[in-house]
């Protein structure tokens, strides 16, 4: 089998090939634990997105036309393969990202849960059917694919957020172009070799790498008639007004801002077990990390000295390491920048309680890793609130009482996820109900929704209206057709001006 990852070139894969393309720039890939180039990027132009486009428009035609069950049985035979491949990919995500194993073989779980979701597609595909909705006329909708679909997703899940775009868009029948993060673009490569041996024909699926030049041509070339996009606020709403303008459908999920609220009535240790894993598990490098903490009441007296030991006593190391918690951040610049928005919280006025600054993990000195960081009497003024930190650092603000809690979080401008822990049931109702945030986990701190349940933010964390995956991802990749038949039959003679009606 042809490997498409161990080479030091990482190209693109289209028409069912890996090629180097038309692109003259190329970028290196690090690895993050060792801080090491490990490979050469190809980053396209738009000549290679004219190519990846062109060979999916031409395989859409057949692949369109094939019966939605033998579609779901190439997604069984990837499915199949994602499985007895399941390490090797995981391998590949800790050595470009950073994040440990155990956490890497977490992500590519969650993404294999859409696939097996996409294998379902004949029964998701069904559509309605109404007899006589007037005498000898029927009625019925169907849904049928869009065409070439483009997705573009950001490097914190190089394989899951692919995931949760591909099978569905082309179980459903489309032929889709993925442009990955040029961090870590190795595991859709990975995954473009496992989708054409499981049968999927050349041109259904392709990958065009690099920056903001193929993201413009895609989001320019009128043969995508869909974008999916997944990655940081600004450039969420820059793909969804830009894609509009366009004429495309658009879903542009953005960053976020994740509270978990405390209550007095909570089981402490749970609560900190929770705060400790959401906030520092993959660097705090998540789209539902929880970054604050809202403390109720007395309860932070309680919290925080707990959340400080667990912060110092976080084992960072390489991702491959087995007792590794925490892998490093995934490039020199992000670690600088999170270090200077420690900086910036000191400078605000918050309470610096651990700081992970600086940290050195022996043999890897020129790894790109920082420590655990906890900041206490946090506000709402401040920067370190507002903003995405998109790293191990976590906010502890305190809160009078639970509408406070509630306010808060109501006012800020993501919505991506939250959390409440509690005993009492009708603060877990109450908070369920009033809560501005997609996504709402009572005493679940990471609410990330199942395969079938479509996952997506509101507010600044999500532009457009569908969320990825789950039924909604199956209507944002297909179009509504309603047909309505009758037979000369049931005809009667003579022209008809009046609005028809039911006879
Ligand atoms: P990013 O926005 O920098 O990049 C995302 C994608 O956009 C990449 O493929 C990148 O090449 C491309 N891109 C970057 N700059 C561009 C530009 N100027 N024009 C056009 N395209 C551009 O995000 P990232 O750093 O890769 O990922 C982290 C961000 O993603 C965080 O903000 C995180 O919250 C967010 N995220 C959100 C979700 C969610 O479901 N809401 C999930 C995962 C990550």
């Amino acid at each position: 089998m042809q490997s498409f990852v161990d080479t030091a070139a990482v190209g693109h894969f289209i028409n069912g090939r890996i090629v180097p393309g038309e692109g003259t720039r190329v970028q290196p890939v690090y690895n993050p634990a060792t801080g090491a180039v490990a490979r050469t990027l190809h980053l396209g132009d738009a000549s290679d997105v004219s190519a990846a486009v062109a060979s999916a428009r031409h395989a859409f035609r057949a692949w369109s036309n094939t019966p939605p069950i033998r579609r779901a049985r190439v997604m069984l035979r990837f499915l199949e393969l994602m499985n007895t491949h399941r390490d090797e990919l995981a391998a590949i995500i800790t050595a470009e990202h950073g994040k440990v194993f155990s956490d890497a073989q977490g992500e590519v779980s969650r993404g294999i849960d859409v696939i097996e979701f996409a294998c379902g597609i004949p029964q998701l595909l069904k559509g309605d059917y109404t007899e006589q909705v007037s005498t000898g006329i029927d009625n019925w909708t169907t849904r049928q694919p869009l065409g070439v679909v483009a997705g573009i997703t950001p490097f914190n899940f190089p394989c899951m957020v692919p995931c949760w775009m591909f099978p569905v868009a082309i179980a459903a029948g489309n032929a889709f172009v993925l442009k990955p993060s040029e961090r870590d673009p190795s595991a859709a490569l990975f995954m473009a070799r496992l989708l054409k041996e499981a049968g999927l024909p050349d041109g259904i699926f392709s990958v065009v790498q690099g920056d903001k030049i193929v993201v413009d041509a895609l989001l320019e070339h009128p043969d995508v008639k869909a974008i999916s996009f997944v990655g940081s606020t600004p450039i969420a709403n820059y793909i969804y007004e830009t894609a509009a303008r366009n004429g495309k459908r658009v879903q542009a999920l953005g960053g976020a801002k994740n509270h978990m609220v405390v209550m007095p009535d909570a089981d402490i240790e749970q609560a900190v077990d929770a705060l400790v894993g959401a906030a520092y598990g993959s660097a705090g490098e998540r789209c539902m990390a929880i970054s604050v903490a809202v403390l109720v009441g007395d309860v932070a007296d309680k919290v925080i000295p707990k959340l400080a030991e667990r912060a110092r006593a976080l084992v960072v190391r390489n991702g491959m390491d087995a007792d590794a918690e925490m892998g490093p951040i995934v490039t020199r610049q992000a670690l600088e920048r999170i270090e200077g928005c420690i900086a910036l919280g000191v400078d605000e006025g918050a309470t610096l309680v651990v700081d992970g600054r600086g940290l050195k993990v022996p043999g890897h000195e020129e790894g790109f890793f920082t420590g655990g960081t906890l900041f206490d009497h946090v506000t709402p003024e401040m920067r370190i609130y507002k903003e995405e930190i998109f790293g191990p650092v976590l906010a502890c603000v305190r809160a009078n009482d639970f509408t406070e809690a509630v306010d808060l979080i109501n006012a800020h401008e993501f919505g991506n996820g939250v959390a409440v822990y509690t005993r009492d049931g009708n603060i877990a109702r109450e908070f369920g109900r009033r809560i501005e945030v997609g996504m709402v986990g009572i005493n679940v701190p990471i609410p990330v929704p199942m395969a079938w349940h479509g996952f997506g933010g509101w507010k600044r964390s999500l532009f457009g209206d569908l969320h990825v995956y789950g039924e909604e991802g199956v209507r944002f990749y297909t179009r509504q057709k309603s047909i309505m038949q009758r037979w000369p039959e049931s005809t009667e003679k003579g022209a008809e001006f009046a609005m028809p009606t039911s006879k």
